[in-house]
């Protein structure tokens, strides 16, 4: 008999749980797979969109899979088509094509919506004024974003810089007005957010903090934003990044438990039965996410839990990793970084330069570093990631890990010691494994295993993870190495 597997939401997180559930189960008469997408495009990788804003990649580039593998891979994918209602006694659903579908399990996998402020004479999406979500957002930046256009950001997170930098980048006057006394502060503590101010003032980016927008008006002019201050800022664009809410509207119509986001337990199941809901959608144990690899996380869960490859799989919780995405910025942030240098809890360490633009925080705890600040510090952020994705010790001299000397201390974290599984390019979710895979195909340098994966071309920071790879490969016997710690194969390879 088949069952049918009904995603709504052709996300990262849903279209990534396809896959998921196609890798465990190939067999489209024992499982259906239908994924609703109310983009009127195939799955991308929307953590891309900072790059396209930039014009460093297009929109096309994005694309999680060819156009043509999901329907290879019998993915039946309704693109265009939005889920409206929920029926969960009958378990059916209703879409806005008026097509009606019976589900055995039903994946919410909705997403978020960009939170609008209320300002004052501020209509969203007239054409100047644009949250940043989505390829078509993007689109309409880029078309609103002309040389010599004055653009303002509204928030300062991680999303406002990346906008702001893709936007310099397109030649526009930008200033971001941000409520709070730093940048990214969900990521940043004060000493680290001095240094990022400081960074995007040389780049050119003017940062208001403490300020919020109470007001857009048309002056003779031009446009005009005004502050709570009284500043008047001119604005011909603005562009929306003050955060995100959790998309449940469908989930609260149809009487499904919704907090902050979709409420689930450690089985990602909702409150009616046979629902699910993963992603930015979802709130486990009081958090809601807003980043990908939690959604990738609860994908596997789902995906094992559907097809019995694992009925007792579990989900616990992602510890949080960020990267700016953001030409000549190199920032990572992972885990709690609000400990002081007095903390009794923790050892802090901290090296600043703050003229030079360059800020590193570590927090140890049992010897595991459990938060990290690394601005303007490349040659550290690999091995500092794999030491807290992996939750290995710190080598004795922790202070090496900061300047960068640290990789060579610790054998673990080099490339023969790595596990297949473990993650290099977090943009594009490539694994070692990946990487060996293609270089075996052929790829024999940087630039075409970065072709053969799209390692390096997302945010660019695992370019000397990548190359350490590559020269690893080229001077050991992978084939033997391989066979002995090539623990899995790599996720995103799944039912090609
Ligand atoms: C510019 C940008 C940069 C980012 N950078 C990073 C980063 O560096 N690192 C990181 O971890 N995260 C980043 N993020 C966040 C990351 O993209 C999200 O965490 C991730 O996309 C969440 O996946 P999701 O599937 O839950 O939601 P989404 O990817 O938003 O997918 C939800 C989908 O569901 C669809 N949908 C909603 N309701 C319905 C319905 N009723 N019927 C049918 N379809 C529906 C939506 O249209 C949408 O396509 C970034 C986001 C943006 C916008």
């Amino acid at each position: 008999m088949t069952r049918r597997v009904v995603i709504v939401g052709n996300g990262m997180a849903g279209a990534r749980l396809a896959e998921e559930l196609r890798r465990r189960e190939r067999d489209p008469e024992r499982l259906e797979v239908v994924v609703f997408g109310a983009e009127p495009r195939a799955a991308y990788n929307r953590i891309l969109l900072s790059n396209v804003l930039a014009g460093s990649i297009t929109a096309r580039d994005t694309r999680l899979r060819p156009d043509d593998w999901w329907g290879r891979n019998h993915v039946d994918v309704r693109t265009g088509v939005r889920v409206t209602g929920i029926d969960t006694a009958a378990r059916i659903v209703r879409s806005d094509d008026g097509a009606v579908l019976g589900y055995d399990e039903l994946v919410l996998a909705t997403g978020s919506v960009p939170f609008v402020p209320r300002i004052e004479g501020m209509a969203p999406h007239d054409g100047r004024v644009v949250a940043f979500r989505t390829v078509e957002d993007c689109e309409r930046i880029a078309a609103a974003a002309r040389q010599g256009c004055r653009a303002v950001v509204l928030g300062g997170g991680l999303l406002g810089l990346e906008a702001a930098r893709g936007l310099l980048q397109r030649g526009v006057d930008v200033t971001v007005v941000h409520p709070r006394s730093v940048p990214m502060e969900r990521q940043l503590d004060v000493g680290g957010g001095r240094v990022l101010v400081r960074i995007l003032d040389g780049l050119g980016v003017r940062m208001l903090l403490e300020r919020r927008a109470v007001a857009l008006q048309d002056r003779p002019a031009g446009r005009t934003l005004l502050l709570d201050d009284g500043t008047a800022l001119p604005a011909d664009l603005v562009v929306l990044t003050a955060g995100i809410r959790p998309a449940t509207d469908l989930a609260l119509a149809a009487g499904i438990s919704v907090e902050q986001g979709v409420v689930v337990d450690d089985a990602l199941r909702a409150s009616a039965p046979h629902v699910w809901a993963i992603g930015e959608c979802a709130q486990h144990r009081g958090e809601v996410y807003g980043l990908v690899q939690p959604g990738w996380e609860q994908a596997a869960v789902v995906a094992d839990r559907i097809t019995a490859a694992d009925s007792d799989a579990e989900y616990h919780g992602t510890p949080a990793l960020t990267r700016l995405k953001a030409h000549d910025i190199d920032l990572a942030s992972m885990g709690d970084v609000t400990a002081d240098l007095h903390d009794e809890d923790c050892d802090v360490l901290v090296l600043a330069d703050p003229s030079r633009g360059r800020y590193a925080k570590l927090v140890v705890a049992d010897d595991r570093i459990v938060g990290a600040v690394l601005l303007g510090c490349p040659d550290t952020v690999g091995t500092v990631t794999q030491l807290f994705d992996s939750e290995l010790p710190v080598p004795q001299d922790r202070m090496a890990l900061l300047t960068g000397r640290g990789a060579t201390a610790v054998a673990s974290v080099s490339p023969a010691g790595m596990p297949g599984g473990a993650v290099i390019c977090r943009c594009n979710s490539v694994t070692k494994s990946s990487l060996t895979t293609a270089w075996r195909a052929g790829a024999r340098s940087v630039a075409a295993l970065a072709t053969a994966t799209r390692a390096t071309t997302g945010c660019g920071g695992c370019g000397s993870a990548v190359e350490g790879i590559c020269e690893w490969l080229r001077t050991t016997d992978p084939q033997h190495e391989h066979e002995e710690t090539n623990i899995q194969p790599a996720r995103k390879e799944g039912a090609a």
